[in-house]
């Protein structure tokens, strides 16, 4: 049978009931979406290293055969560190697996195996060069035994899958227990049965105007290039196929919002009246403090906006602890003293919460109320939750990505709030804004942002919006006071955490993982019992991780903002918009594995009070020079855009976010910082087309060569 894109994933050989719903979870339905599962990395498997050129500190692959294996337990006998011997024709190299205790029932004698990682010294023996968890792939599961142990003639003839060796060798994350080989072999059998006719999604003149090569072409290429293709270029994304896809995502990216501002300018809005004196007062009412000049800046330009019939589409850009929050609840009072519903989208259900208790404290004084929507209420709750929202009892409704599901019908949506953005991939919002054009009106939305990203960056970004910048930090906070240490100083740092939950503070201590994925990484959980029984014995710890459930971490949060916990030891999901002002210290233990702009809003979680905050931030006791000015970029300045330009520069934009790809903004494979250029390509040649009356026919071939799924994915499914 032969595939074409839309086709179940199901349908293709090699793939069952079992894994379809692997793929299912990521997402992977048909084999469009699997065709656009791409490999993270290439490997070199035509010119193969041999063992005796191996030295310390290069990274290799290897094709070897398995000489001998053991599993040796640790003390706590449930982790075993698996020692492998392999061989190849030139020599014998050891390797090292942590947690490896599963290997001794995978590997035997004879096996042949490719290598792919860093030789290392062996710390025990200097004089040995091994391998300390590289990335394996068996290729033969067969015992050869005896013929096998000379050297590699019979390999030849074991190779028969052509995908595995002998090329450019794609790796791709596994999905679950559908691990990477079987992963390739799938897209391959894809790629052969698919028919190389596709409709192409860029129109041909514009293909051959900026050289690249079809849609089937790019696929074929990106997921097995040919023998020639530099493979340096492949691993930096800038190989032709690749180029053409990161085009692609963006070009449809771009035309969607070309084609929104077109929409937006002829949608109606609600224009709220904002000069009545009991709006004024409301307004007043809920403030708790006098706003910044910053805020009031701000919030004559949304003012501004909300008295238009045209929808607000507004980019709220400030640092961690700038005040956006009040400043989004304003808005929404405008909204609803206007007789409309509000909402507020939070990243994360913890952050949701606190958004909920937070708003909810400043409404109460206009007596406004409050709704919370989050998928881990009960189901009785949410029933109740949803009808007030659909009655429009509910007047601001504070939630997360729930908020956008279909159930969910509002009365009479006019405002939306939506908090850091880039969580959420872009696109998102425009499902929320469809909520409100249900009942004919599209909302007004402002979108709040802590991520600085340089301001022409911005501008083609979120290209469709105007950009308001709170520049100001609210008065009276102390700088944060940043101190660089390492591990031997950890009795020391320990110490004066004592001493400031004594005078009454709060303390958070974040690890980077939630359990130990390698040997000498502590772990928060372990950390967070050895912390609790031999260093603060007589204070109160809580544990906050991304593996609780809802309830789990909502109570730690509850009970840390009750100081009824003093010490939070957590991992990053505290990073987003967490607010206790009575927490003053931050210990950040592993820090050179951090990226900074994720050091800097886990930073902006102390400082938020009158008190003055320390930060520490706790390195090896050798580091590398890049990772030392790294981390002393933290200790000398606090100005979040300084701190990504510095992140930018020192490690690249691949590692900017702290993700490998570009899941931070929600693409698949284009990364708005390493493919600024080719952004402002597609961006120019789509709009382009959408702004061009004689282009009609040209945008209607686009989207009806769309896959259904990507129409909603971009949203261009409505226009057309
Ligand atoms: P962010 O911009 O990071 O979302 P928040 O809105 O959470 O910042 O505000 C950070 C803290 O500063 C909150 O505790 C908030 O109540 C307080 N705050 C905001 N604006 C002011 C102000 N004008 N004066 C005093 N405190 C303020
Ligand atoms: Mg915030």
């Amino acid at each position: 049978m032969s595939l074409s894109l839309t086709t179940e994933v199901r349908m293709i050989k090699g793939v069952g009931p079992h894994r379809a719903e692997l793929l299912a979870k990521r997402g992977i339905y048909t084999v469009n979406d699997l065709l656009h599962y791409l490999p993270f990395r290439y490997e070199d498997r035509i010119h193969f290293s041999n063992i005796k050129d191996i030295k310390p500190e290069g990274i290799y692959t290897i094709r070897a055969r398995v000489m001998s294996g053991q599993a040796v337990r640790t003390m706590r006998g449930r982790d075993a560190i698996y020692h492998l011997l392999v061989q190849d024709a030139t020599g014998q190299l050891p390797c090292k697996f942590f947690h490896g205790g599963y290997l001794e029932d995978r590997l035997k004698q004879g096996q042949l195996l490719v290598l792919h990682g860093k030789a290392e010294i062996d710390k025990m023996r200097p004089a040995r060069i091994e391998m300390v968890n590289p990335q394996m792939e068996l290729l033969s599961s067969v015992d050869h035994s005896a013929a096998a142990h000379e050297a590699d003639k019979s390999a030849a003839q074991e190779e028969i899958d052509s995908t595995e060796v002998g090329r450019i060798v794609p790796i791709y994350e596994a999905v679950g227990t559908f691990g990477p080989r079987s992963i390739r072999r799938t897209i391959y059998t894809a790629l052969q049965t698919l028919d190389p006719r596709m409709p192409d999604i860029l129109p041909e003149n514009l293909r051959t105007r900026l050289g690249y090569p079809s849609r089937f072409q790019a696929l074929a290429q990106t997921h097995f290039p040919a023998a020639e293709e530099s493979l340096e270029a492949l691993n930096e994304f800038r190989s032709p196929a690749q180029r053409r896809l990161i085009f692609e995502e963006f070009f449809l990216y771009q035309l969607s919002l070309a084609l929104d501002r077109r929409t937006a300018r002829k949608e109606d809005a609600i224009a709220f009246r904002l000069r009545e004196e009991n709006i004024r007062e409301a307004l007043k009412r809920i403030l708790p403090f006098k706003p910044t000049a910053a805020q009031k800046r701000v919030l004559a330009e949304i003012a501004a906006d909300l008295e238009k019939p045209a929808p607000m589409n507004r980019l709220l850009q400030g640092d961690v602890g700038s005040g956006k929050t009040i400043v989004a609840l304003q808005a929404a009072v405008v909204a609803i003293e206007n007789g409309c519903q509000a909402a507020l989208m939070a990243p994360t259900e913890i952050l949701a919460v606190q958004h909920f208790l937070s708003a909810g404290r400043i409404l109460e004084r206009g007596g406004y109320r409050v709704e919370l929507l989050i998928s881990g209420l009960k189901s009785a709750e949410k029933s109740v939750a949803l009808e007030r929202i659909r009655s429009g009892e509910a007047q601001l409704v504070v939630g997360t990505h729930a908020l956008i599901e279909d159930n969910v019908q509002f009365a009479r949506l006019g405002f939306v709030a939506i908090d850091e953005q880039h969580r959420f991939g872009v696109l998102q919002r425009k499902r929320l804004m469809d909520k409100a054009a249900a009942h004919g009106h599209a909302p007004h939305v402002l979108v709040l942002t802590a991520t600085p990203i340089p301001r022409t960056l911005s501008l083609t970004l979120y290209g469709d919006l105007d950009v308001s910048i709170l520049d100001e930090l609210p008065p009276g906070r102390t700088p944060i006071e940043t101190h660089l240490t390492s591990e031997p100083h950890l009795p020391g740092v320990w110490g004066s955490i004592r001493r400031e939950v004594e005078a009454g503070h709060q303390a958070y201590i974040v690890y980077p993982v939630i359990e130990e994925s390698k040997i000498e990484l502590k772990a928060a959980v372990e950390e967070y019992e050895r912390l609790s029984r031999q260093v603060f014995p007589k204070l109160r710890l809580g544990l906050l991780h991304g593996r609780l459930s809802s309830e789990e971490k909502d109570e730690v949060m509850q009970r840390f903002r009750k100081n009824e916990v003093q010490i939070l030891v957590a991992t990053t999901v505290v990073e987003v918009g967490v607010d206790v002002p009575n927490a003053t210290v931050m210990v950040i233990e592993h820090a050179e594995r951090f990226g900074l702009s994720q050091l800097h809003q886990l930073r902006g979680r102390i400082g938020r009070g009158a008190q003055k905050s320390h930060c520490v931030l706790v390195g090896p006791v050798r580091m590398t020079d890049e990772a030392r000015a790294r981390l002393e970029t933290m200790v000398r300045t606090s100005n979040g855009f300084e701190i990504a330009e510095t992140d930018l520069e020192l490690r690249g934009p691949g590692e900017f976010f702290g993700t490998r790809q570009s899941g931070a903004f929600g693409f698949h494979i284009a990364n708005p910082l390493r493919d600024r250029e080719l952004l402002e390509q597609a961006r120019r040649e789509a709009f382009a087309i959408a702004d061009t009356p004689s282009q009609m026919s040209t945008l209607d071939r686009i989207l009806s060569s769309l896959p259904s799924e990507w129409q909603r994915r971009y949203h261009l499914a409505r226009v057309g």
